[in-house]
């Protein structure tokens, strides 16, 4: 079997899908992206294909490592992002061309179903004690929000009040019927992060995301051994090498390397192992589209160590199209009690609806961004 062709379609609300086609007409689909840099992540996947036309697309090991090495220059969001799309697709080929899931491929499940979690609120978390009611209805029971909003290298002891109030009416309102992560968001300095958790934590979250941003990852195991609330950081960790310094230092109870950001189910699969060996777990990233879903559930499935799987569905991002509406096999991604089971179908389990993604591709041009927000003094803060 050889690698033919690949083709990339940008399509709403923020995401793109990768075919990749094989002179046995087996195709597979993936999902390279990095949210707000599609179109450099895009070229970067168009680079990378002169060391795909013409392989056999089974030699997932080999290819890996080709596009990983070959091109001196590795690591990085855009080009682990680029490899993570293609990597999805070529274990989508492969096990369609055994006829099997790829958690089949991978050892075969640990576990007869995922946990899911829900996000609740938009980007400034007001409000969520309705959009919680709304989806405790639906079955959810584990649920993630947004922290903080800008906040200051110092800032004011009433927005600290403000953002351990929310949390304080949450656990008022539901008690303990209910678990949620806070996620930081990487908006919060060191300083303020250990102000903040130690505001949180008799309202005991389940985790903290990004307590501070991972390029202050140094601070992770001194926040760490100053609360006792899980910290949680991964989706801007693009490989096993950035990992390797995590687990090294320490610090971080839960992992979330993204399928599509970080090498893939190639790598994410081997950044669980690495991560298991530390009795850290795994919460893989994704407010992404269906395919980058379907990979994430491949490698939670195998994993001993995934606790929990984000997904995009209602999420505040989703403008203009949701998860399932490139997808002909919706009722395999029904979440039952917040629980989805293992996607039955051969490959990564999704039959992509390609005239969709096309006819979305061509309507919906525009690229997403995230805003830019600015502090009270006009300076620039983290989003
Ligand atoms: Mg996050």
């Amino acid at each position: 079997m050889k690698i033919t062709k690949l083709t990339t379609w940008r399509v709403p609300p923020r995401w793109m899908f990768l075919k990749i086609e094989t002179d046995e007409g087996i195709v597979g689909w993936g999902e390279p992206v990095i949210e707000g840099r599609a179109r450099t992540v895009e070229a970067a996947v168009h680079e990378l294909s002169g060391y795909l036309i013409g392989q056999d697309p089974r030699n997932i090991n080999d290819l890996w490592q080709m596009m990983y090495r070959a091109g001196f220059y590795r690591g990085g969001p855009i080009l682990m992002s680029a490899i993570a799309g293609i990597d999805q697709a070529l274990w989508d080929i492969k096990g369609k061309a055994l006829g099997v899931p790829v958690y089949e491929l991978l050892g075969g499940l640990v576990r007869e179903k995922m946990k899911t979690y829900s996000w609740v609120g938009g980007d400034r978390p007001a409000d969520v004690i309705a959009d919680i009611r709304r989806l405790r209805e639906a079955g959810f029971d584990t649920f993630k929000l947004n922290g903080t909003e800008e906040l200051g290298l110092l800032d004011s002891a009433a927005k600290v009040d403000d953002a351990v109030g929310r949390i304080a009416e949450i656990r008022a309102a539901f008690g303990n019927e209910i678990e949620f992560g806070i996620d930081f968001h990487g908006r919060v300095s060191a300083p303020m992060a250990r102000v903040l958790l130690r505001a949180l934590e008799p309202y005991r979250p389940l985790f903290v995301e990004e307590p501070v941003l991972p390029e202050q990852a140094e601070h992770y195991p001194l926040l760490a051994a100053q609360t006792a609330i899980p910290l949680a950081a991964g989706e801007r960790m693009y490989s096993r090498y950035d990992f390797k310094r995590v687990f090294a230092a320490g610090g971080i109870a839960i992992i979330q390397p993204d399928l599509s950001h970080a090498g893939g189910i190639s790598e994410c699969f081997r950044i669980a192992a690495m991560a298991e060996a530390h009795d850290v777990a795994l919460a893989p990233h994704c407010p992404l589209g269906p395919v980058a879903l379907a990979a994430c559930l491949q490698v939670d499935f195998v994993s001993h160590n995934a606790v929990l799987q984000e997904q995009s569905m209602g999420i505040h991002y989703n403008k203009d199209a949701e998860l399932l509406d490139y997808v002909k096999n919706r009722d395999d991604f029904r979440i039952e009690d917040g629980f989805i089971r293992p996607l039955p179908k051969p490959g990564l389990g999704v039959e992509v609806d390609e005239e969709r993604v096309i006819a979305a591709s061509a309507a919906h041009a525009q690229d997403w961004r995230n805003p830019v927000w600015r502090h009270a003094d006009g300076s620039v803060a983290e989003w």
